[in-house]
């Protein structure tokens, strides 16, 4: 068997989108779960769609997700250029177009746009497509001679007869055999001399040595006019792997309009490069055992592309959200402060501890901007109802609270280590003389103190991080809040 080599060829089009990530991640993964080669190809063909800034993305991307590749524009492996334009410059694509004119499967078209215009389109698959009426394939070589000696613009079409079948494999899908009449002659070199991305593909894969195929199924349908130009060439083609769409929630096609973004837009909202890519894994793609955590590493030792499956995978916001939680709850604190810390910074301006709450919310966020609204009340007391210190569990009503907090006043003035556990041991102390519940005393001191039921730390850790000073102000204005309030 030869060694397994993948690629990831992308065009140049824009930002880099959860599908084609997941592309380069399976193709990634087959060949590092193989001990092969992954190559990245940048199929720069259509000079029409090209975007400036475009191909930084991809290697931005590629990078941080870390999916390095073994070979690449960037890395020589003996199978350059790894760009198709600079390939194009070799005569590559031109020289294979050839032979296949010399082979008779495929053709001179001299037709101009008018004339292309006038054709009959007919729908294929729901799409409207131009079937080419061969008129140039009854040219004479001559003709064709004379043309080109006369400079006229022309495309080489690929020669599909209008009888019989062609067939081809997928590793997904099985055998998939359709009517030749339903494939058009494809345009394999265009009138700029660029090579179309459907006959650079075939080519490329071939001349490169690749032995598997990962791409969106919005290639099926243009498969069997690569299985022909292989056989044409007498090459045996890769094992094709033909993706799942992802759809959003309500199954429709991702879009960035129904607020899908790209990977680098998601790692700006808060999630964790780890999360998203092991996230991406599981869009079509599933492991054996019950698992969903997986690191790179451990999805290159699991990764088996005849788990993926067919049907279309949900890309589901929820459960990206909770996989990123359980990310940072795995995470080493310092890598975690290290991200947390600006959003943290927004939000407290006050000299507070920040490791400290940061601490407090690393179990409790999904994802960085969450943090926002879970340590708000370290900057100012929120407005809020006095209903609040009743609770029916610990036993509390705003009565018992301003009694307790009364009570705790002096003792919190007279305190002077404000560390959670002497706080905590003084507060247990005035609970055993009171002989109460835990409870009755810690629900009205953290309601006090934060004015929100639900904080990231209990009583004592935020009056901790508020110092002394500022805990004894806000039992205080709590005071005064249920004085007037009852
Ligand atoms: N350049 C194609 C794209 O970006 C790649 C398709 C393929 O992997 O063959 O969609």
């Amino acid at each position: 068997m030869s060694k397994v080599r993948t690629r990831y060829a992308p065009s140049p089009t824009g930002k880099m989108h959860v599908g084609n990530l997941r592309s380069a991640l399976y193709e990634f993964l087959i060949a590092k779960h193989a001990g092969g080669d992954f190559m990245l190809r940048i199929e720069d063909t259509d000079q029409e769609r090209f975007v400036e800034g475009a191909t930084e993305i991809i290697y931005r991307t590629l990078d941080k997700a870390g999916l390095r590749h073994d070979e690449g524009p960037d890395k020589d492996g003996g199978f350059g250029p790894y760009v198709q334009s600079e390939r194009m410059k070799t005569g590559i694509y031109m020289e294979y177009a050839k032979e296949l004119v010399e082979k008779g499967e495929a053709y001179y078209c001299f037709c101009d746009k008018e004339r292309l215009d006038s054709l009959k389109t007919e729908i294929v698959e729901g799409k409207e497509i131009m079937m080419y009426d061969k008129r140039c394939l009854s040219l004479t070589k001559e003709e064709v001679e004379q043309n080109l000696a006369a400079g006229k613009p022309f495309v080489i079409r690929q020669n599909i007869p209008r009888e019989g079948t062609t067939t081809f494999h997928d590793e997904l899908y099985g055998d998939i055999t359709v009517e030749n009449a339903q494939l058009d002659d494809m345009v394999l070199i265009k009138s700029d001399g660029y090579p179309t991305y459907n006959f650079a593909n075939v080519v490329d894969d071939h001349t490169m040595h690749i032995t598997h195929v990962v791409r969106g199924n919005e290639y099926l349908s243009s498969s069997p006019k690569y299985q022909r130009l292989y056989d044409a060439f007498g090459w045996e083609s890769p094992v094709y792997i033909h993706l799942p769409l992802i759809t959003d929630e309500n199954h429709k096609k991702l879009s960035k309009r129904s607020g899908h973004a790209s990977f680098e837009d998601l790692l700006e909202q808060g999630f964790v490069t780890e999360a998203v890519v092991n996230y991406i894994a599981l869009l079509g793609w599933s492991p054996e055992e019950n698992r969903e955590i997986f690191s790179l590493e451990e999805l290159i030792e699991k990764f088996d592309y005849r788990r993926i499956s067919k049907s279309p995978a949900v890309f589901d916001m929820v459960k990206l959200k909770w996989m990123n939680g359980e990310y940072f709850k795995a995470m080493e604190f310092g890598k975690f402060y290290g991200m947390a810390e600006p959003y943290l910074k927004e939000a407290v301006h006050k000299g507070y501890d920040l490791e400290k709450i940061a601490a407090m919310v690393k179990t409790r966020i999904e994802i960085l901007p969450d943090i926002a609204e879970h340590v708000d009340f370290f900057e100012a007391v929120p407005d809020y109802e006095v209903s609040m210190y009743a609770h029916k569990k610990m036993k509390t009503t705003p009565e018992s609270s301003l009694e307790v907090l009364r009570e705790l006043l002096p003792i919190l003035e007279a305190q002077e280590d404000y560390s959670n556990d002497a706080l905590y041991a003084c507060l247990c102390r005035y609970v055993e003389e009171k002989g109460c519940k835990n409870g009755y005393v810690m629900w009205p001191v953290r309601t006090a103190v934060s004015g929100k039921q639900m904080t990231p730390g209990g009583a004592t850790e935020l009056m901790e991080v508020l110092g002394k000073e500022e805990t004894v102000a806000r039992v205080r204005a709590a005071i005064v809040k249920l004085e007037k309030g009852l």
